[in-house]
C-alpha cells in the first residue's frame, strides 16, 4: 500500500493534543476512545491511539507491541464499558483508498446497540 507522509492537522491528531473536544470513554496512556460525532449506529465509538499512525497497516507495521497491546485492550474495554458484549457488535477500520477512509489517523470503529446492515451480502 502507498501511503503519504502523516499529517499532524488532521482532526483526530487535534483530539489527542486537545485543540478540539471530544466526547471521551477511555484513555489509556496510549490510546483514546472517544463517541463519534456523526453517529451511524445507536452506539458508535472510535478508538485511536496517541502515535501518529496513518492507518490499520502502518500501526501493525510500525507501533511497538506495547502501544498494539494497549490499543487492542482498550477496544475491549471500550466494548465492554458500552455494554455491548451481551448482544454484539461490529469492529471496522476503513484504510486508504479503496477502504475509503475520511480521517488520516488509525482508528477502530465500534459500531453496536442494535441490529447492524450486514456489510458482506
Ligand atoms: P473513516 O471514514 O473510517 O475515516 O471515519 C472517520 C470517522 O470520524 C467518521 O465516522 C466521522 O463521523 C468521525 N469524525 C470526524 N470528525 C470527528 C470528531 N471531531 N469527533 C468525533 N468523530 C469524528
Amino acid at each position: 500500500m502507498t501511503t503519504l507522509a502523516y499529517d499532524a492537522h488532521n482532526v483526530f491528531a487535534k483530539i489527542i493534543r486537545k485543540e478540539i473536544p471530544c466526547k471521551a470513554i477511555l484513555e489509556t496512556d496510549h490510546t483514546l476512545s472517544f463517541h463519534d460525532i456523526t453517529p451511524k449506529a445507536p452506539v458508535h465509538a472510535l478508538v485511536i491511539p496517541k502515535g501518529a499512525y496513518q492507518n490499520a497497516f502502518d500501526f501493525h507495521q510500525q507501533a511497538l507491541a506495547d502501544e498494539i497491546l494497549d490499543f487492542y485492550k482498550t477496544v475491549n474495554d471500550t466494548i465492554q464499558a458500552l455494554h455491548l458484549t451481551e448482544m454484539g457488535f461490529r469492529l471496522v477500520s476503513n484504510t486508504g483508498v479503496h477502504g475509503r477512509q475520511e480521517v488520516l489517523h488509525y482508528h477502530m470503529h465500534i459500531l453496536g446497540g442494535g441490529a447492524l446492515k450486514s456489510v458482506l451480502n
